[in-house]
């Protein structure tokens, strides 16, 4: 049985060491995402700052080009007055230049105004595209740290699980598929490495009796079933002396 916790505890320390990892290898992609998401939202808030300011000049050049009509329309109203043959012809011709004076005066206002808006949109825009462009450096930067760090991570944990896959196949199946069930949980280990009679898992008391037998570590050899290892009564992990896969000096004397 010994061989069994011994195999156990070595496997739960190197899934605990690859923990960080297989973390980092999860949320670091998630950040970097979200770090393309909002470059993404920038660019589509600086697509609809372009086309407010195109439309904002394609109704000003349509209002300056209404203007030039009007210009035109007073022309030719000037010169029908001055061909006006009739007192009231010359009468209606004047009244038709001051209505498109005014109407002039408004379209002038209005293109004055325009001009401020679109002056003020422009410079939004120059704003966002600066935005854009420090964030586009940044979210490059920012890839491709994080790509190193993946690349990194991966070597990393690569190191940390040699030998995993042959402590599993030594491991009785049963035992396997028990500690995979427990390493599942969020609040307690799969194993809980022990020196004194407390359990690491839960911080419960051991009782005494099962202490004794989890330091003796029934040397025997032999099929083990997972129902013959000690585990804790509150938590069920797996107990393990620390003796076992870190030996105490030997005593002196
Ligand atoms: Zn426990």
């Amino acid at each position: 049985m010994r061989d069994v916790l011994t195999a156990l505890a070595k496997l739960w320390k190197i899934d605990e060491a690859a923990k960080g990892y297989d973390e980092e290898l999860r949320s670091l992609p998630v950040k970097m995402d979200a770090m393309r998401a909002d470059v993404r939202m920038l660019e589509s808030l600086l697509a609809s700052e372009r086309a407010q300011v195109e439309e904002a000049d394609a109704l000003k050049a349509s209002r300056i080009a209404d203007l030039q009509e009007r210009r035109e329309a007073i022309a030719r109203a000037k010169s029908k007055v001055s061909r006006a043959r009739t007192l009231k012809e010359a009468d209606a011709a004047e009244r038709e230049i001051e209505a498109t004076r005014r109407l002039m005066s408004d379209r002038e206002r209005e293109i004055a105004q325009l001009g401020v808006t679109v002056e003020a949109k422009r410079e939004t825009l120059a704003e966002r595209e600066k935005q854009l462009g420090e964030a586009l450096a940044l979210a490059e930067d920012e890839t491709k740290a994080g790509e190193a760090r993946l690349a990194e991570v991966r070597e990393a944990r690569e190191t940390v699980v040699v030998g995993r896959d042959e402590l599993v196949a030594a491991l009785p199946r049963r035992v396997v598929k028990r500690y995979e069930k427990l390493r599942a949980r969020d609040k307690y280990y799969p194993v809980s490495i022990i020196a004194e009679p407390t359990c690491v898992s839960c911080r419960m008391a051991i009782p005494a009796q099962l202490f004794i037998e989890i330091k003796r570590a029934d040397p025997t050899e032999g099929p083990v079933d997972v129902e013959d290892l000690p585990t804790c009564p509150h938590c069920h992990a797996f107990l393990v002396h620390r003796d076992l896969i870190e030996p105490p000096p030997p005593a002196e004397g």
